[in-house]
């Protein structure tokens, strides 16, 4: 897949009105039917076999797609988490039935994913989760609230992590599963955030079933499986792209004596990304290199956010320039969160140097 060709594309959708270029665009930029038009492009399941409706290509080409598509500001919260983390933890650890039923769903932009991880009590610390999935007849029933999970009002489906027995360790015990949303027993309320209504919800699961195919990997295994799905959830292009489309508009408008800076960042950044890629298709799971790319891509986001402020408080005349002030401020609101979702910078910063201790020894 040519970079230019994607860019080309885009650039055609973007004429054609089909999307309004804005920051943050992968969880706040939910739009079903584009979501529709990259599956049928072929765009969303890069990474998983053909026989499950993907295109078996790696993680170092669904980079470079994903990279363009966040350049462009594109609306792609619908189908990101299925296609970045539950789609590639479906193809390794799902059961047959679980991969037919669904890798085909969600490469069609059909299934949409939300994340059922944290809980009231249960945040950088997940291993206290205490929703509960406990057996019934041919699976388990799960009884417990999740919160924060993004476009759950809009998902047809939830990644849940729960606790199956009570261990000796707070880590043993716990198992992934894939919950169908559309059942009694699940109830999604949103939760307002700083633009109002946004993608905040709290989920609520009083006995919504799972059957047991639907089961990711093995039972009392979700530890091990979720640290490993975190590095998927954090190496990725948009853990540093978020706030990109601003800095395009300054560059397109050569403003700013930040950029020269920021500019050099974002290439060391984009280095660091494809290296995470390339070792995601070699079947590794790079856990501190992703929280590595996380941790530096947040302050990136944020800087570049910073650099605009900067400009218009310089009064160059950015403010006038078009849509500027309209990105800028809709970028603000979503800032609060980038240091936040998937690990804050304190708990990144705990998993890089314990691995360069471990490293040491
Ligand atoms: C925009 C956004 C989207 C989100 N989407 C989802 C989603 O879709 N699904 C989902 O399950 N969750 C989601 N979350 C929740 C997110 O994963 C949690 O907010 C995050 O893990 C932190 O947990 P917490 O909010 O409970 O904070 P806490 O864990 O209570 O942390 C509070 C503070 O204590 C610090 N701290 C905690 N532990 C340590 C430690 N060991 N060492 C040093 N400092 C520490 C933290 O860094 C933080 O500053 C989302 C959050 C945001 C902001």
């Amino acid at each position: 897949m040519k970079r230019a060709e994607i860019r080309a594309r885009l650039d055609e959708w973007r004429r054609e009105g089909r999307f309004e270029p804005r920051c943050d665009s992968w969880l706040a930029g939910f739009d079903e039917d584009f979501s529709r038009l990259l599956g049928a492009e072929g765009w969303i399941g890069l990474t998983w076999g053909p026989e499950y409706g993907g295109h078996g290509r790696g993680f170092a080409e669904r980079f470079v797609l994903t990279e363009e598509l966040l350049r462009a500001g594109a609306p792609v919260a619908g189908h990101w988490i299925a296609d970045r983390q539950i789609g590639p933890a479906v193809a390794r650890l799902g059961t047959e039935e679980l991969r037919r039923h669904i890798l085909p769903r969600i490469a069609a932009g059909e299934a949409r994913f939300c994340l059922g991880m944290s809980e009231p009590d249960a945040g950088s610390d997940l291993a206290s989760v205490r929703t509960r999935a406990t057996r019934v007849d041919g699976g388990w029933a799960l009884h417990g609230q999740k919160v924060w999970s993004s476009n759950a009002h809009r998902a047809t489906h939830a990644y849940v992590l729960a606790r199956t027995s009570d261990g000796t360790k707070r880590h043993e015990g716990l198992t992934e599963f894939v919950l169908d949303l559309d059942q009694p027993g699940v109830t999604v309320r949103r939760i307002p955030d700083l633009r109002g209504p946004g993608h905040f919800c709290e989920v609520f699961l009083d006995g919504a079933t799972v059957p047991d195919a639907w089961v990711l990997g093995t039972v009392g295994n979700g530890w091990t499986q979720v640290t490993e799905q975190l590095s998927f959830e954090r190496g990725g292009p948009e853990r540093v792209l978020s706030t990109y489309p601003l800095l395009r508009l300054m560059l397109d408008s050569g403003g700013g004596p930040r950029l020269g800076e920021l500019v050099a960042r974002l290439t060391a950044l984009r280095a660091l990304g494809r290296q995470v890629a390339a070792r995601m298709d070699a079947g590794e799971a790079p856990i501190a290199a992703a929280a590595t790319l996380k941790l530096l891509g947040n302050r990136f986001e944020v800087d570049v956010i910073e650099a605009a402020r900067e400009l218009t408080r310089a009064g160059v005349g950015a403010a006038a320039w078009p849509r500027f002030a309209a990105m800028l401020a809709d970028a603000q609101l979503s800032a609060p969160g980038f240091s936040l979702r998937g690990g804050t910078t304190e708990v990144l910063g705990v998993v890089v140097a314990r691995s360069a201790l471990e490293g040491a020894r």
